[in-house]
């Protein structure tokens, strides 16, 4: 039979077990013999699933309690010396402190994992890090697998991916090979010796734009590591390796992965593959969520098991991390969509009808192939997947330019605003206290009613009016007080979008995100926001922002349909957003902010495709916007991001006001801002919102003055640098207060 594997398991539960464990360990309410049974409870579990489904190996190496790029540098004995741990005596205490940061030393630094949503640890090293090895864990769990039959191949960071992926310091990265490698070497011989039939290094780096000296790297590695261990599967995903297929065919690892799923066309560069070698194709989606065409599947890979006969290897495309756990927690789903949709637990049943229709014939697995095929064209077929006046609008796109210029705008919404000069706003949420989240909890419950609920809220919405009005805030927000979350609010109410009830795939540590789902066309049934901002409206005479997620974010952070282009679909949730957007200029609302914090991480992998990518994120965003008459003022958000590459996109969005998180580098942020001559005008977040700290006023007046060496008065708003939901009120208030009382000494010497 042929080899069926996967790059890993999500390792968080379907119930999000891991997360409840690890999050009581952090409270002292489980000890460290408790964890730990919960973690190998969910190891055995996971893998039981994956031998039931018929795969060749069950994957080692994908479990962690916290992140599995920390447990890589922890193995290796690299950690950060400033935590001043030994990696050999290394605790789960000291495990999680590196992840969290103590009284002492910051965490970690987070970062996104290439273009998914999972963030892991970055490794720090510097020109004296030593890889003299760390805690066993990796060996232990590789043993218990072994120990309860299983068959293992481990899973593990490539040593050029992490170093490449590394905050290296006062060295060159490449620098640190002579160190790093022994270390690999060690491990491999080690992991041999206990039993890993294979060994599953990952270099997704391959997929980026490396430089040479990157690239001129990998032979001699892996001629090395090769040595160490006969059986290594090196791992490319997340993009296409063709353009360095000849590098790859001749290194000496045993088998190469393929993401068949992100770039299905790099196959034919591989065509040739060695014969005594393992390819390793992904062909069942480790990204989204969505059912393998089994047939179109079988059609791809009947030719090269045709010439690679059991060297083809079948696998999921990435590691299925990036997906939730078992479909079959989703009684709520209809059956309508659950017929179009695969979880991880689900695709393992997948690779192995495939390997069985590649080895004994298609007439095999007559049954399931069968019931593959008619679930699929009853979902393609669904009646509202398809909109017939999505499809028109879509066709006939409206005018998604804003009639006039910014600087004819900005006139307009001059004279009906009447803002001082630097205004201060705050970015839309307000605290969402306990007393908040019970309410809706109650409702969801169905223990307050309707009208219950709206009152109850309309009580939060008024309570933050009215505090901001205290506070002397020029342009006010409702504070979010409804919505449990920026994606799900409008989620639950677009057509074509559903929501999961488990659907969590882990986003870092203990944290989770829901995406929701967009299986069909999207469309707007009635107004989402409009109820709520004119309520808030009608509490005061000071402008009220409506408050929305943009297009391009709800797109990004959900599972998006791949039967049409990501483009497509991005437009209809444009279209729906505008119909909002007109909506609410309609009902007098004089500015409108349009949150896109997701817009630069849509970025593609390869420079070669960012302008492709930004055209229509920049469309897409301008045609939600251009539902506003001119005298209607737009802003839009953005956070976490390094922008200066892409700045000339973000001024083609044309927003009146851009707010961005700038205060943790400083307004370094700023600068470029500045040298780019940013056209329209902007709020640098003068306070970060991501801790309780009250700023002092001084540290604000010396920020505001730093961000007017670079924009004019005339265009700098002052702002917090996100939304303050998961602030309390005191330190809310305390900081605002602050925020304001720094505007107007910066005021009053203007
Ligand atoms: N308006 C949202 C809020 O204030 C923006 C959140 C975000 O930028 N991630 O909560
Ligand atoms: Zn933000």
């Amino acid at each position: 039979m042929l080899t069926t594997h996967i790059l890993g398991f999500p390792r968080i539960g379907s119930q999000r077990e891991l997360k409840f464990a690890v999050e009581q360990f952090w409270r002292g309410e489980l000890d460290q013999a408790g964890l730990e049974a919960k973690g190998r409870e969910l190891r055995l579990r996971h893998w039981q699933w994956q031998q039931a489904a018929g795969l060749r190996f069950v994957s080692v190496g994908d479990f962690s309690y916290y992140d599995q790029m920390l447990d890589t540098t922890a193995l290796l004995g690299a950690l950060p010396a400033r935590f001043g741990f030994d990696a050999r005596t290394l605790s789960r205490s000291q495990y999680f402190e590196l992840a969290r940061g103590n009284a002492a030393q910051p965490a970690c630094e987070m970062t996104k994992w290439f273009d998914t949503n999972y963030h892991f640890l970055k490794p720090e090293f510097d020109h004296a890090s030593r890889f003299d090895g760390g805690p066993q864990w990796l060996l232990d769990e590789l043993r218990e697998a072994r120990l309860a039959g299983f068959s293992a191949k481990v899973q593990l960071c490539g040593p050029l991916t992490l170093l490449k992926l590394a905050r290296v310091q006062g060295i060159a990265p490449l620098a640190l090979l002579p160190r790093l490698l022994p270390a690999y070497v060690r491990l491999l011989k080690q992991l041999l010796a206990e039993g890993s039939e294979w060994v599953q290094l990952d270099e997704p780096i391959l997929g980026l734009d490396l430089d040479a000296q990157w690239l001129a790297a990998f032979a001699p590695v892996y001629r090395e590591l090769a040595e160490a261990h006969p059986r290594i599967l090196l791992a490319s995903y997340f993009s296409g390796v063709a353009e360095r297929a000849e590098l790859l065919k001749t290194l000496p690892v045993a088998g190469l992965h393929l993401d068949a799923v992100r770039a299905p066309q790099q196959l034919d560069a591989f065509i040739d593959w060695p014969v005594g070698k393992v390819l390793s194709v992904g062909i069942v989606d480790g990204r989204n969520v969505w059912k393998t065409d089994l047939d179109a599947a079988l059609d791809v890979l009947a030719p090269l098991h045709a010439r690679l006969g059991d060297n083809l290897w079948l696998g999921s495309s990435s590691s299925l991390l990036h997906v939730p756990t078992d479909l079959d927690q989703e009684t709520k789903l209809g059956d309508e969509i659950r017929d179009g949709l695969s979880f991880a637990k689900q695709k393992l049943g997948e690779l192995s009808t495939l390997a069985r229709a590649l080895c004994l014939g298609r007439s095999v697995c007559f049954q399931t192939l069968e019931a593959n095929r008619t679930a699929l064209a009853r979902f393609r077929a669904l009646p509202k997947r398809h909109n017939a006046e999505v499809a028109a609008r879509l066709a006939a796109l409206p005018e998604f330019e804003r009639g006039l210029s910014y600087a004819e705008r900005a006139l307009l919404q001059r004279e009906r605003l009447h803002l001082p000069l630097l205004p201060t706003t705050t970015i839309g949420s307000f605290p969402q206290t306990a007393t908040i989240r019970a309410q809706r909890a109650a409702f969801k419950r169905g223990e307050l009613s309707a009208t219950d609920y709206t009152a109850a809220m309309q009580a939060e919405i008024a309570q933050a009016v009215a505090k901001q009005e205290a506070l002397g805030i020029d342009v006010l927000v409702h504070g979010e007080a409804e919505r449990s979350d920026m994606v799900d609010y409008f989620a639950e109410q677009l057509a074509g979008v559903a929501v999961c009830q488990h659907g969590w795939v882990q986003s870092y540590g203990s944290r989770c995100v829901k995406p929701p789902l967009i299986w069909g066309d999207v469309s707007r049934p009635t107004a989402m926001t409009v109820d709520w901002t004119r309520y808030a409206q009608s509490l005061t005479q000071l402008p009220m922002k409506g408050m929305l997620t943009g297009p391009v974010t709800l797109v990004q952070w959900a599972f998006v349909r791949d039967d049409k282009p990501r483009a497509e679909v991005a437009y209809q949730m444009a279209l729906a957003l505008r119909d909002e957007v007109a909506e609410l200029d309609a009902a007098g609302i004089a500015v409108i902010q349009i949150d896109e914090p997701a817009f630069r991480e849509g970025l593609p992998l390869q420079r070669a495709d960012w302008p492709a990518y930004l055209d229509w994120a920049v469309t897409t965003f301008k045609l939600a916007a251009a539902g506003a008459r001119p005298e209607t003022q737009i802003h839009t958000h953005m956070c976490y991001s390094e922008f200066e590459d892409i700045l000339p996109a973000i001024a083609a969005m044309d927003a009146d006001v851009i707010t961005i998180e700038t205060s943790r580098s400083a307004m370094t942020l700023l600068d470029a801002f500045g040298e780019f001559a940013y056209p329209n005008e902007i709020g640098p977040g003068v306070y970060d919102i991501h801790s309780p700290r009250v700023p002092p006023v001084a540290e604000m007046t010396a920020l505001l003055e730093k961000a007017l060496q670079v924009i004019p008065a005339e265009r700098l708003w002052v702002n917090p640098d996100c939304g303050l939901k998961t602030r309390a009120w005191p330190e809310t208030e305390a900081a605002l207060q602050n925020m304001l009382a720094a505007t107007r000494q910066i005021r009053a010497r203007l």
